[in-house]
């Protein structure tokens, strides 16, 4: 449980909303022309196609990449269907604060902007990082919580700064903001599209350090035995995890974050994030 409470302090930090937009580094342009999100850039009529569907009374579906625990993961007893997890909780109350019924559409993460674009979602909500490129192609909410990329490595690791990686065989996943940062230090990697799977190559000696954000971290070296987190703060800076919606679809937008604030205000997110990591912790 002590690893719990560390989270706590992590989740707690979500209430420090800062203005940081990517992921790693202070120089926004760095990312600029990477095509990480595969994001296409169109006008967005589309818009109109979801907003009638968002009515008292409707569904509202949210797209996710349930692979992200303590955000998103399957369940037996998921609060949306099969889906539980900090992000699945927030989707049905802001659902229910607005009348409607939350339903999620589970997908890779790579897919996700793509979906809400063409109107196949109505918002995103996958522990997903504010960054200036995914701001070219979607809206974001009110930010809900504050993370930052880590490096999982095997407890006997020389790996204690960002730096050591140069020499180091290195895992990722496909999309995420980690990806980006490793792709700004101008390392080489390897790229998975799942988390499970980077920190499985890790465990079986097939590579060096997994760079992932820091309460996913937590969720794997809790679940594996012989890993460690080694965090760099100055190497890795924090990022705020915000729900997408499709660009100029201010109705759900006013809507997310009315929920969203009032949520942040009356301590809910912070319960939840009590909540899901003592329950995947104990596991
Ligand atoms: N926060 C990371 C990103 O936005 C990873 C999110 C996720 O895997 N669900 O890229």
């Amino acid at each position: 449980m002590k690893k719990a409470t560390k989270l706590l302090a992590l989740l707690l930090s979500a209430i420090m909303l800062t203005s940081v937009l990517t992921a790693c580094g202070s120089d926004a342009a760095a990312t600029e022309g990477q095509d990480t999100t595969q994001a296409v850039d169109t006008e967005t009529d589309a818009a109109a196609d979801t907003q009638a569907d968002t009515a008292e009374g409707g569904t509202l579906t949210f797209g996710t990449n349930a692979e992200f625990p303590p955000f998103e993961f399957v369940s037996a007893n998921g609060v949306i269907d099969q889906y539980d997890g900090i992000d699945m909780a927030i989707a049905k109350k802001i659902a229910e604060d607005n009348g409607m019924t939350a339903a999620i559409e589970n997908m890779e993460f790579d897919s996700l902007l793509i979906a809400l674009q063409n109107g196949q979602i109505d918002a995103v909500i996958a522990g997903m990082t504010v960054t200036d490129e995914r701001l070219e192609a979607v809206d974001f909410s009110t930010p809900y919580y504050t993370a930052t990329q880590v490096m999982i490595v095997k407890e006997d690791s020389d790996i204690a700064k960002a730096a050591d990686m140069a020499d180091k065989k290195i895992c990722v996943v496909q999309g995420y903001t980690g990806e980006v940062c490793v792709q700004e230090m101008g390392y080489d990697y390897e790229a998975f599209k799942k988390g499970t799977e980077a920190v499985m190559e890790l465990v079986n000696g097939k590579c060096d350090v997994v760079v992932i954000d820091s309460a996913t971290a937590q969720k794997y070296v809790d679940d594996n035995e012989g890993l460690k987190i080694v965090e760099d703060p100055d190497a890795f800076e924090s990022e705020e995890y915000a729900i997408a919606v499709q660009k100029g679809n201010t109705e759900l937008l006013d809507k997310v974050n009315a929920s969203i604030e009032a949520m942040l205000a009356d301590g809910t997110i912070s319960e939840l994030g009590v909540q899901y990591t003592e329950e995947t912790s104990a596991e």
